[in-house]
């Protein structure tokens, strides 16, 4: 380990947390958390560094800005590329507040007159409307076998976007480079099988533990896999149902607003997307 040097400049960065209540309220961070007594979690400002990685095109895509981020922001997630993708929004924006302040000006054009909105968004009251997980979600198939799911983290979520970025760009590239329809499908065909692929893998991935009818508990990944890729459309859309639910558990994905112009009510989606959020 190198010696840290004592720099006399660091003892005057202010550095004052913020604190705040998270969707899963740290159930599913298997190598820990670190909440306060009250069950909430100390979020601090970045640092210039932490700013320069999220404009970085390469690290957000492959999601090492985030990690970095968070690793440094939210030092109490023992593991930061097992933060719940339910609890992401929250502690972004939780860290913009520590960062920027409380609040945030947004720009949102009307569907209905094309008027542009200035909102002027209070980050508190939006981290007040969000949901929280019960920590379970289970799933019963008619054969009797019992799912227990969980939220992604951002290492599947990752995982997920880089395949399907890859199977995309093979795609359009085929779409370019090649002529012969046939071969063109063929290779379509094994790129869409491949995106399967993950996103079976994803789901798996969600299954804490399969209990069987006579109680044994199944938490193999690969034994998982390929019980998930056997079932039947309807057993699979259960499965599959329940996670989409589950992944709207967390803040809200808009904000209704009234239109200066033509005092429409109109939804604004809310976008905490790193690379736009802090842009
Ligand atoms: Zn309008």
């Amino acid at each position: 380990m190198t010696q840290q040097k004592f720099n006399p400049l660091a003892q005057f960065t202010k550095k004052t947390a913020r604190y705040i209540r998270i969707p899963s309220q740290g159930v599913g961070y298997k190598k820990g958390i670190n909440l306060t007594d009250s069950g909430e979690l100390a979020v601090y400002p970045m640092t210039a560094k932490d700013e320069l990685m999220l404009k970085s095109p390469d690290a957000l895509l492959n999601g090492q800005a985030v990690v970095g981020v968070l690793a440094n922001c939210v030092p109490d997630i023992t593991d930061p590329t097992e933060t719940l993708s339910i609890d992401l929004d929250a502690i972004m924006v939780a860290i913009r507040m520590a960062t920027y302040g409380d609040a945030m000006d947004m720009t949102v054009t009307c569907p209905h007159c094309k008027y542009s909105n200035n909102v002027d968004l209070i980050l508190p009251t939006i981290l007040d409307q969000q949901t929280y997980w019960t920590g379970l979600t289970e799933v019963e198939m008619e054969s009797g076998i019992k799912v227990k799911l969980k939220p992604y983290n951002i290492k599947d979520q990752n995982r997920m976007s880089l395949s399907s970025f890859d199977q995309m760009t093979k795609l359009n590239q085929l779409d370019k480079e090649v002529t012969d329809t046939a071969v063109k499908l063929t290779a379509a065909n094994v790129s869409f099988g491949q995106l399967v692929d993950v996103s079976i893998d994803l789901v798996a991935r969600s299954v804490e533990v399969a209990i069987t009818p006579d109680g044994q508990e199944i938490d193999d990944l690969d034994i998982i896999k390929d019980w998930i890729r056997g079932l039947t459309k309807q057993e699979f859309a259960k499965i599959d149902t329940a996670l989409k639910e589950l992944v709207q558990i967390g803040l809200p994905k808009s904000v209704n607003i009234q239109c200066d112009g033509c005092k429409e009510v109109i939804e604004a989606p809310l976008n905490f997307n790193p690379s736009d959020f802090f842009g």
